[in-house]
């Protein structure tokens, strides 16, 4: 019985030989009459090529006589010219239960090989994903320079490309900036987006319309393959393991692929001959972006969608949503969308009103603060209740002010937040108190050296 390791441990050669097959059964298609087809032909597939012995194997001992009787000379010719070497070709019988994954490389009705049906297979790009609307940043400029470079030269730099990032990060952004650039740059350029989940429903479609071999054809003949979300296919051992051919098909082939996961290769519960494949490109992360990434994508935002935001409210949004840019921009088109409606302009006030309990959950539980709070009335050696009361003198007022600046500098608390956690001031105050409080580093080095001192045994304290 024909081992897979073999199968695929020689994949190069063996999916050259996949290919070269799928080429001789179009040609017996039109060739043999159907009844004799159906039965006899699709059911024989390629198992093993080994040096120029190949060994083809077939599910029953009529069907194998058949095809060395009949149609071996002309299944070697059409192997030979598509390999283009010399070949012995053994017919084997096979167990019955094989893996049939490679035996399905026949339409049921053999389609004439029409150009248009040989197409990529593609996903629609959205014309917004493009370089220009893409904001560079600390977090994602690694995976930029990465993705310019290959949309100018593409299978020329790094083979494959893998980004890797949480959601809503700039991901799909980015891969299919690549994709357009390519597809203006050079028009004859084959290039195919598709997720991990659309190439799973094409797979297992193929295989139950019988259409693996216009399938693998469709797939293998991109000079560019953007492949998104591929941790789609975890767990999905079949469609991994045609992804694996696919993918070598296409490297070999020394055309350009790009992917992007949730995480990195190492991570991935994928087969370790592909994650090994990955490990072999270059690797680039995404993580979320600081304060002023999020307010340039927010500025660059607003300005194409014709909002006038000021900086103030670009700020207060850019200091509630951390984490995701996605959400970043829903709140912006939420925010827009409400000041119209009700015919007001955008301030901070209302940001805070729309967006505030929309996003409540998403603040940094209050123990940040309170951490700073503790360690900032220890030093200070005033009462946990005097930082966040009412009174106004000098000697609580100093402390809560440096703890309210604090717990800015530590935390990614937004400044409304960081007002509830004192008392329930406003985010004006908090702004206020951080403002007075650097200006006073600035001038005054002892004081700036009191809070680094503070600032370290916060960030050393247990909560
Ligand atoms: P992912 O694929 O990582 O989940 P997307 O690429 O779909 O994320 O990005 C989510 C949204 O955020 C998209 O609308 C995208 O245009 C936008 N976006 C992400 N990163 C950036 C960036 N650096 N500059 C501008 N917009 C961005
Ligand atoms: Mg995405």
């Amino acid at each position: 019985m024909p081992d897979k390791q073999l199968q695929l441990g020689e994949d190069g050669a063996f999916l050259a030989l996949q290919n070269a097959w799928d080429h001789a059964l179009q040609a017996l298609a039109e060739q043999a009459n159907k009844p004799t087809f159906e039965s006899w032909i699709k059911t024989a597939r390629p198992v093993s090529i080994q040096g120029n012995v190949v060994r083809i194997g077939t599910k029953n001992g009529l069907a194998r006589r058949w095809l060395e009787e009949k149609h071996l000379p002309f299944i070697k010719e059409v192997l030979e010219s598509h390999l283009g070497f010399e070949l012995k070709i053994r017919v084997e019988l096979l167990e019955q239960d094989e893996p049939a994954i490679m035996s399905e490389t026949l339409p049921k009705k053999p389609r004439p090989r029409a150009k248009a049906g040989d197409e990529p297979l593609s996903q629609p790009f959205n014309r917004q994903y493009n370089f220009d609307t893409f904001v560079v940043g600390p977090t994602n400029r690694l995976a930029h320079a990465c993705a310019t470079a290959i949309a100018e030269k593409p299978g020329k730099t790094y083979n494959p490309l893998f980004i890797y990032g949480g959601p809503g990060l700039g991901k799909t952004h980015l891969m299919q900036a690549i994709g357009q650039f390519v597809m203006q740059a050079s028009p004859k350029m084959r290039v195919a987006y598709v997720s991990g989940e659309t190439f799973t429903y094409h797979y297992i479609t193929a295989l139950r319309e019988h259409r693996s071999a216009e399938f693998r054809r469709r797939y293998r003949s991109v000079d560019l393959w953007l492949v998104d979300d591929i941790h789609f296919l975890i767990g999905k051992e079949r469609t991994e393991e045609e992804f694996f051919h696919t993918y070598n098909a296409i490297y070999d082939m020394g055309r350009q692929i790009v992917l992007t996961s949730d995480r990195a290769p190492k991570d991935l519960e994928l087969d370790g001959r592909l994650l090994s494949r990955f490990e072999m490109g270059m690797l680039a992360d995404i993580s979320p972006p600081e304060l002023e990434t999020r307010m340039a994508i927010l500025q660059s935002k607003a300005a194409s969608e014709n909002m006038a935001l000021s900086d103030e409210v670009i700020l207060y949004i850019a200091q509630l949503i951390t984490r995701d840019i996605r959400e970043l921009q829903g709140a912006l088109i939420k925010l827009h969308a409400y000041a119209s409606l009700m015919k007001t302009s955008v301030t901070t006030d209302l940001a805070e009103s729309v967006l505030g309990k929309y996003f409540a959950e998403q603040a940094p539980p209050p123990i940040d603060a309170q951490k700073v709070q503790r360690e900032v009335a220890k030093r200070f050696n005033v009462e946990l209740s005097d930082i966040t009361g009412k009174s106004r003198t000098r000697d609580v007022v100093i402390p809560r002010q440096v703890a309210m600046y604090l717990t800015r500098q530590l935390t990614e608390s937004s400044l409304p937040a960081i007002g509830r956690a004192f008392g329930g001031r406003d985010h004006s105050t908090v702004l206020h108190a951080c403002k007075k409080i650097e200006a006073r580093v600035g001038k005054d080095r002892s004081f700036a050296s009191v809070l680094d001192e503070l600032s370290r045994a916060i960030s050393g304290a247990a909560n």
